[in-house]
This record gives structure tokens, sequence and C-alpha cells, in this order.
């Protein structure tokens, strides 16, 4: 269930948990870097606290956060929040919610994303129809409402939010685009606005959108407190090929750091780069 940890730009060292079996998500984003997946709002239970802490005693490197990033939404797993309650209440650290926060809308979900410390809200589109295009939601869900689910736990969340918009190209990155996404962002207040662009193999075929013109759009609307992150560092990478592996269920991996592709794993190519994926 855990893996790492590895280190963050924003947010040191992270331990990471992934408590999903295979991919699960609200969403079918074309730039997702752990392939096509099964497309679900039916929420499951999936963590178990008590396995978590088990787990996170034998953890023996240092870690500044417990990341909760499993395959797909983690928001759909019916035991989250007690897991995160579980995780810091062992570890004393930081706990970190990565989440599209398509399913904030409903109050009982939500209750899910209260207790962490940190909650980073995916924000890639301004109108419905590039969010259709970008995000390929499920049909169940309403641009709308998952905007003013949104909006309603930005006010109401005590603890630190940020956002997190990935730039792609011919998706979302053109400068009218950026600006209704912007003036969302801007809505939210988070204490910092990332601009992402895609850097890990994507599951169809998707290109970098306009960086340059993304933070400019959105420093002329939300101010300063924007930062892009545009390359993905390696370095922390542990040595150990299994523990690679697991990291490998959720980032996909440079296959140069492992001296043969693990069992069960796919070699795939992106911008001249081949990856591992488990
Ligand atoms: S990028 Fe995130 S939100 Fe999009 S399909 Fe992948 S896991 Fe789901």
């Amino acid at each position: 269930m855990l893996f790492g940890p590895v280190w963050s730009r924003r947010f040191g060292w992270s331990l990471g948990v992934n408590q999903f079996p295979e991919k699960l998500c609200t969403y079918a984003c074309p730039y997702c870097q752990l392939g096509p997946g099964k497309v679900t709002v039916e929420r499951v239970k999936l963590c178990d606290p008590q396995k978590l802490v088990k787990e996170l005693k034998g953890v023996k490197g240092h870690y500044d956060v417990i990341t909760f990033v499993p395959e797909g939404e983690p928001l759909l797993d019916l035991r989250l929040g007690e897991c995160s309650k579980a995780a810091k209440e062992f570890s004393g650290k930081k706990t970190v919610l990565l989440t599209n926060a398509s399913l904030l809308y409903d109050p009982e979900v939500a209750k899910n994303a209260y207790p962490f410390d940190v909650v980073s809200i995916k924000v890639d589109a301004g109108n419905e129809r590039t969010w259709r295009r970008v995000n390929a939601p499920h049909e169940a869900l309403k641009f709308d409402e998952v905007v003013s689910g949104i909006l309603k736990f930005s006010r109401t969340f005590g603890g630190e939010l940020v956002t997190e918009t990935m730039v792609v190209k011919g998706y979302n990155d053109s400068k009218d685009e950026l600006k209704e996404i912007a003036e969302i962002i801007n809505e939210i207040n988070p204490k910092v606005a990332f601009i992402m662009v895609p850097t890990r193999p994507p599951t169809i075929p998707v290109e970098p959108g306009d960086v340059e013109l993304a933070l400019r759009v959105f420093k002329e609307v939300i101010g300063d407190n924007v930062v892009p992150i545009t390359q993905r560092s390696f370095a922390s990478y542990p040595k150990d090929e299994k523990d690679l592996a697991t990291i490998a269920k959720v980032h996909p991996v440079p296959k140069k750091l492992f001296s043969e592709v693990p069992e069960g794993c796919s070699v795939v190519t992106y911008m001249g780069e081949e990856f591992v994926r488990c």
C-alpha cells in the first residue's frame, strides 16, 4: 500500500499511499499517466486503517508528509477519511490529498477530505465543453455541480488548499480557456496555483501546452501565487527495483533506472524516453 518516500517539489519527502488494486477514477483524462481504467462514481471500501498503520511502523526512511495518491481518484474510497486520520495519529506527519475534486459536491464525500492538512484540487477547465475533453468525466457528473462543490469546499476547509492545472496542447491552452480556468481558481483562492504539463507517458498521445502563456494569464487574474512545474526529478528514486516497481504503479518510472523490466510491467515511450508502467 505504501511507496517511496520520493522527493516532491511541492511537499518535500513524500511517503505515498496507494490503496487501490487497479485504476478507478471518475475521470478518464487523456493525459493520465496511469493508462486506461474503470471510470466510475461508485465508491468502495479500500483502505484498511489498521493495515496502513502496520505498514507505517515498518517505514525506515525519513519523510515529511504522507500523500494519498492512489491509482485513480482517492475520494472513491469510502474509508479515505478514516485512513488519513489513522496515518496522522500514528506518524504526527502532515497528510496530503491529491484529488480531482469531482465528488466534493456530495457532503458525505467531502467529509473524507476535511481531515487532511493539505488538499490539492485539479482545475483543468473553465467550461463544460473543455472539461468533457480534457477530463472525460463519468456521465453522471455535471460541470456546474463539480465547480460549486469545489467552491463550497474551498470556503469551509481549514487546511492548506492548492490547485493544479494540467496544461495540454489543443485541449485547454488557448488564452480564453486559460482565463476561464484562472477565474475559477481565483474564486477558490488557493495558497498556490500550480501549473503542470504532461511529463510522463499519457493514456493517449497528447503534448505539453503553452506554459508561458498559462503563467502570464494566471498571474494577470490570480496574482503572484502561481508556480509552474514543468519537469520531473527522478534523482530521489530508490535503488531497490521492487520499491521502484511500486512507484511505477502510480508514476511511470524511466526504464534506465531498472536493470530489467519487472514481470507484469510494460514499457511505454513518451517524448523520446522509455518508461516502465506496472
Ligand atoms: S489524471 Fe487523475 S483524474 Fe485524470 S484519469 Fe488519471 S487519475 Fe483520474
